[in-house]
Formats: C-alpha cells, structure tokens, sequence
C-alpha cells in the first residue's frame, strides 16, 4: 500500500464517481469524515454517495446532507448499485472491511481503486492507496489535512467545518486525549477563523440523551461496576435484560466505559453488553497499557493504543471468567503502567 496521500491527487484530477464508506455502527468521527470528505469532493466537481453500513444515531442526524447518506441495511440495491459504478471508493475511519459487517464483500470485490484514510492501528493490506495515521486524532483531523495537501484550504466551508470539528473533538474526548496535538488546536482555531461555531456542536451531540439514558447510567455506575483495585482496573457488564429494562439503543451505551477512568489509580476500563448476536466489549486505558493489544489477543478485536473494542461468542458470565483471566495474565503489565503514571 503507498503512503502517501499525494498519490491520490492525480487519481481526482478528471471527475469521478465516488463511494464514501465508514464503519458499522457508524460514530461522529466516521459519519463527520465521509461528509466533509462528501462536501468537498462535490465542490471539485465529482459525483459522490456517502454509504453507511447501518445508518447513524439519531444524535448526528444534523450534520449537513447526512439525510442523503444510503444505508445498507435499508437500501441494499442502491448501494450495490452505487459501489457497483463507482471508480474510487474512499474507506474511512476503518482498517479491516470487516467493521463494516454484511457491506465487507461488496467492498472487496468492488472494481472500483480502494483508497484508505484512517487512524486505527494495523490496517488490511488490501486496500490501493490510502494513508494510515495511528498517530493522529481522529479521521476528521485527516480530511483537514488531505484538504490543504491538496492546497484547498479556501474551499472549507461552513459545512465542511462541522462536519469535521464533530469528529475531531469526540475522538479527543472533547479535547483531552495524548492524541490532542498541537495540529488539532490549529485546525480547530483555522474552522472557527471560517466562522465554526463550537458550543452547538457539543450540545447536540453531547447534551442530547433521552432520561432513560442517565436512569440506566446511574445503575450501573451504583450497582454493576466493579474495581479490580489489585489489577487498577474496572469492569461494568449489563445483560439484555438490563439494556431492555432501561430501553437502552446503541448509541445510548457509547462513552460510559470511560467513567471508572476517573477513579484515582484505575488505568484500565472494561464495558460489556450482551447484544443480539453477541457480546460487545469496549475497552479503555490510561498511559501505557495497550488495550489494542488486550483486544487482539483475548476477545477478537482491535482498534488504538487507549482505545479498543471486541466481542465474544461465549456466554456474558464466560466472557466475565475469560477476562479476569486476561486479568492476570496481564498483572505485571498492569502494575507497571500504573507505576509509570505516579
Ligand atoms: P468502541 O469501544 O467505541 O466501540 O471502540 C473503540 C475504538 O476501537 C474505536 O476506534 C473503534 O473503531 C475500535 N474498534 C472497536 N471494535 C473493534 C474491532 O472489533 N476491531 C478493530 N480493529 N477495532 C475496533
Ligand atoms: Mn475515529
């Protein structure tokens, strides 16, 4: 795979017919990216579709022309149709076309130039051109970048601007994460120079829960999460019954493995949920422990340093037994990271 995002100039110079990807269970970082990149290669004249493999929270459904983007699960033909004809698929915010579930073959077989631009770690070899960034913040933070490497700086427009900004500070955690570089701030204050305003954008992604969603936090965080003060780690499981219990959707469990991070000397955060086919697990670390490493080697997954995901076939109380293992497999890993933080 070629590096550098220079490669792709020449392959944009003539219009094309585009297909914009990102991953299942689509977040603001890969929704954010595939508009902005969706804004401005519609000003440089190309025809693109955005496709999404299953949709988007309701909670994103403001961003500019995100009513447009086809949906897999619920216009199949569409977008078989539309990948079908496309000469450049851009695939973002993803590193394997596995995350994007039942959509993953048609990708593959597409005839269509494979173009990657993502920040997770170990990406397919497979795609043709693309970059790979594990150092940077967020996929949005990318755009911005291949933007102005291709000296458009001047076409970023309102758009544009919140379409990307969504991605970079949910990705950063509201701007807080090691990943928050120097860069991040100057592409931060370059969209408000262009008239972005920030306090809306948090408000609606952020400040826009139902009740039930607080209710079921609170239950959680007082009667399902438990310290493992030995291991300076956390683990928060509920069951479908509880999601149920509490009309908890998706979208609604997204960032609550984050909490137990706040405990003073707790540097490692677990978050299970029994889904309909499987178990999803979240994971989350501070400082050194590579939970992308946690989730590769014990629960089939993957994605950043601090920040990883997997699941699990087995049941959620052998689940809970194979990660206390995993537990202590990892105890003088675990200790040291701690150590190194004090
Ligand atoms: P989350 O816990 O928010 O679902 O995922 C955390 C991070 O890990 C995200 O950046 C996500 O893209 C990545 N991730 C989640 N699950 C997987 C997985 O199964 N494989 C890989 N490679 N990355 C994942
Ligand atoms: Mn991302």
């Amino acid at each position: 795979m070629k590096q550098l995002i220079h490669d792709i100039s020449p392959l944009i110079e003539t219009p094309q017919q585009i297909v914009i990807t990102h991953h299942y269970n689509a977040d603001a970082d890969a929704l954010g990216s595939s508009l902005g990149l969706y804004h401005y290669l519609t000003l440089k004249g190309h025809k693109c579709i955005v496709v999404s493999p299953n949709g988007m929270p309701d909670f994103l459904q403001w961003m500019p022309a995100a009513y447009k983007v086809l949906k897999f699960d619920e216009q199949r033909n569409e977008v078989i149709t539309a990948i079908e004809k496309a000469t450049l698929l851009f695939c973002l915010d993803f590193n394997q076309f596995s995350r994007t579930k039942e959509l993953a073959p048609f990708l593959e077989n597409a005839k269509a130039k494979k173009i990657i631009i993502d920040h997770h770690l170990n990406p397919d070899k497979n795609f043709d051109f693309g970059v790979s960034k594990p150092s940077k913040s967020s996929t949005c933070e990318m755009i911005f970048d291949f933007i102005n490497e291709m000296g458009d700086n001047a076409l970023i427009n309102l758009d544009i601007a919140q379409c990307l900004y969504s991605g970079v500070m949910t990705d950063t955690g509201s701007f807080k994460f090691p990943s928050t570089s120097a860069n991040v701030h100057l592409m931060v204050a370059d969209l408000m120079q262009k008239g972005l305003v920030p306090t809306p954008i948090h408000q609606a992604i952020l400040d826009n829960y139902q009740e039930n969603r607080l209710r079921f936090l609170g239950y959680i965080l007082s009667e399902k999460m438990l310290l493992f003060p030995e291991y300076n780690s956390a683990i928060i499981a509920v069951s479908r019954e509880e999601l149920n219990k509490y009309k908890i959707n998706t979208g609604d469990t997204e960032g609550i493995v984050n909490y137990p991070l706040s405990i003073k000397n707790i540097i490692f955060s677990t978050f299970i949920s029994e889904r309909d086919n499987e178990i999803r697990m979240s994971f989350r670390s501070k400082g050194d422990f590579n939970v992308n490493i946690f989730a590769r080697n014990y629960f089939n997954g993957g994605g950043h340093h601090n920040a990883s995901g997997g699941r699990s076939d087995v049941s959620l109380s052998e689940t809970i037994k194979i990660y206390k293992q995993a537990l202590d497999d990892n105890k003088k890993q675990l200790k040291q990271c701690y150590l190194d933080l004090q």
